[in-house]
């Protein structure tokens, strides 16, 4: 696999650590359990983001462009950490998150935009498309008076913030071969297909053998299956890579979504209790806190089995634990 040609701009700590979650496979009676600490990637308090902001960013200096925008939910971690990246690259930010202003003092990545001094636009609507719509009209704007925007759909799900999954793929394959142990599936979340596309794509082209297993935290399986078809195969042109991801290399669970997008569930919270009292790990309840739900429930399900190693990819979210009052009774 060739990065050598693409833009791509150094903001990660990398590699992020890969480690056994001896204590919590003692509780589960399960499969051996790695966590690959994804919250660990630095800048801006880091996340998954940070992997495909090296890419985006690197495309944005390229076109030598002097404001991002973005779009997100209200406590998008995706806005939080494209902000702390154009600050550390001397751009704006322009932050286009979906949902009402909330009243009184801001919190969790909302707290953090306003420190980074991103500019936040509240969009009345719950559709990611019609945020990214609002974004692109905001850069033809400034376009028109001499600015240079560089606008990131939603999560940074395109070809280009996915190779730095690929590239995450590289490191994972390097790590577990270091260290000789061996991975049977690797678990992480799915919210706008990109991270997961990035893995399955990378995983596929090293001949690894290894399953990506998503898991949603908003949308149905049928929906995020071709996206990460579609996103990991123009993906694969985009490096000139000759292979094909086919459906059968996409597996997606969106059975542990709850209520919906945000919304806590009681296994999530239950997940993040149990992360944290054996492993001093902290999860988040949108996304990470309903995988490991969905981790601990495809282990009583039979899943996983105990021979299985399961790594567990943790996509950062940390933010969102200090949102909402009362979600830990
Ligand atoms: C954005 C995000 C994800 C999902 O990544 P996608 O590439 O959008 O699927 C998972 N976990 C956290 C904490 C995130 O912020």
């Amino acid at each position: 696999m060739q990065f050598a040609g693409l833009p791509r701009v150094r903001l990660a700590h990398l590699p992020t650590p890969l480690e056994e979650m001896g204590n919590l496979r003692a509780v589960l009676d399960g499969p051996k359990l790695f966590v690959k600490r994804d919250d660990h990637t630095g800048l801006g308090l880091g996340g998954n983001k940070i992997r495909k902001l090296e890419f985006l960013m690197g495309e944005a200096l390229r076109r030598k462009a002097d404001t991002v925008i973005t779009t997100g939910g209200v406590q998008s971690n995706h806005a939080r950490q494209t902000a702390a990246a154009a600050r550390k690259l001397r751009m704006e930010a322009i932050l286009v998150l979906r949902g009402e202003k909330p009243e009184g003092y801001y919190k969790g990545n909302l707290l953090l935009d306003d420190i980074l001094g991103a500019e936040v636009r509240f969009v009345r609507t719950t559709d990611f498309e019609e945020a990214d719509q609002v974004a692109h009209e905001i850069g033809s704007r400034l376009e028109k008076i001499g600015k240079r925007p560089y606008v990131i759909p939603v999560g940074g799900s395109t070809p280009t913030g996915c190779l730095g999954y690929v590239a995450a793929a590289l490191e994972v394959m390097g790590q577990i071969q270091e260290k000789g142990i061996r991975v049977d599936s690797v678990v992480v979340a799915n919210g706008s297909a990109g991270t997961q596309a990035g893995l399955v794509l990378g995983l596929k082209a090293l001949h690894s053998g290894i399953q990506v297993i998503g898991i949603s935290v908003s949308r149905p399986k049928e929906v995020l299956r071709e996206q990460v078809l579609d996103l990991g195969n123009r993906t694969a042109e985009s490096l000139c890579l000759d292979v094909k991801l086919n459906p059968e290399d996409v597996v997606v669970y969106d059975d542990y979504i709850g209520q919906g997008y945000a919304v806590p569930t009681r296994e999530g919270i239950e997940a993040i209790k149990l992360l944290a009292r054996t492993e001093g790990i902290f999860l988040d309840p949108v996304y990470t806190g309903k995988v490991m739900a969905g981790l601990i429930d495809l282990t009583r399900k039979g899943v996983f089995k105990k021979r299985h190693n399961v790594l567990f990819i943790h996509t950062g979210g940390t933010p969102a634990l200090f949102v909402d009052e009362g979600i830990f009774p």
